[in-house]
């Protein structure tokens, strides 16, 4: 993995942050920790700071508390999906209730998470979400490991392997994400595209699936678990011959 393209965007430059949220002590943690992830982070108390920012500034991304103390956060998500081409928007809400949800969704959010929440959880969501404007590529690799996406073909070290049709979903999820730790909730929704909370063992199982068939027996493993969050895939040798040059060395 390496940090410094992991909040880069498309022009080496950091990616910046727009956090609309009122609670001071979620913005102060959530501000600090996303900074401390290398993101520049602007903090809006409340709806119209918020669409004054997004006047102001291009942002890569904007998390969107949905209960403000002028305005439902709903409003501030409609104003900036009737402009063009905007940033990807993920809802953050004490609202568990699947109509806010689906409402948020319909609005044009890009993702959406419920308070509380575990910040490697948010921080895991971010980074897809700042590499999906990327364009796709059909062709992945990570390692000896290529997977052509528009024959849904897959092959380790130019053996091809057999994959059912959600262990090939999750392993593109992966693949797509390189290097990035995608939690178990995350790969369900993506693969299964609806919510199975407390089903997220499933993903557990399809894990140990594609590692049988990808990885067991092969010396070098490609799929790593990541505790607390869920999985990554990525290889060492990749990581190695794409390391810039340290500058201190
Ligand atoms: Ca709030």
């Amino acid at each position: 993995m390496n940090p410094a393209n992991e909040v880069s965007g498309r022009d080496g430059v950091r990616n910046r942050l727009l956090l609309v949220e009122d609670e001071q002590r979620i913005a102060d943690v959530l501000s600090r920790g996303l900074e401390g992830a290398g993101y520049a982070v602007d903090v809006a108390d409340d709806a119209a700071k918020a669409l004054a920012a997004l006047h102001q500034a291009d942002y890569d991304l904007v998390i969107l508390d949905l209960m403000l103390p002028d305005a439902d956060g709903l409003t501030v998500l409609e104003k900036l999906r009737n402009r063009k081409g905007g940033p990807p928007v993920l809802i953050l809400s004490a609202r568990a209730a699947v109509d806010d949800k689906v409402k948020g969704l319909e609005l044009g959010a890009d993702d959406y998470m419920t308070k509380p929440f575990a910040f490697v959880e948010l921080l895991a969501r971010v980074r897809v979400l700042l590499r999906r404007g990327l364009p796709l590529q059909d062709k992945l690799t990570v390692g000896d490991l290529v997977m052509d996406t528009i024959r849904r073909k897959v092959w380790r070290a130019g053996e091809l392997i057999e994959l059912a049709p959600k262990e090939f979903g999750i392993l593109e999820f992966l693949m797509r994400n390189r290097g990035r730790p995608l939690s178990r909730t995350m790969i369900v929704e993506h693969v299964w595209e609806m919510d199975y909370d407390g089903l997220t063992n499933i993903v557990d199982v399809y894990i140990r699936h594609l590692r049988s068939k990808i990885d067991d027996k092969w010396k070098v493993k490609l799929i790593h678990t990541v505790r607390g969050i869920g999985y990554l895939i990525d290889s060492p040798a990749d990581a190695r011959a794409e390391k810039p040059a340290d500058p201190s060395a």
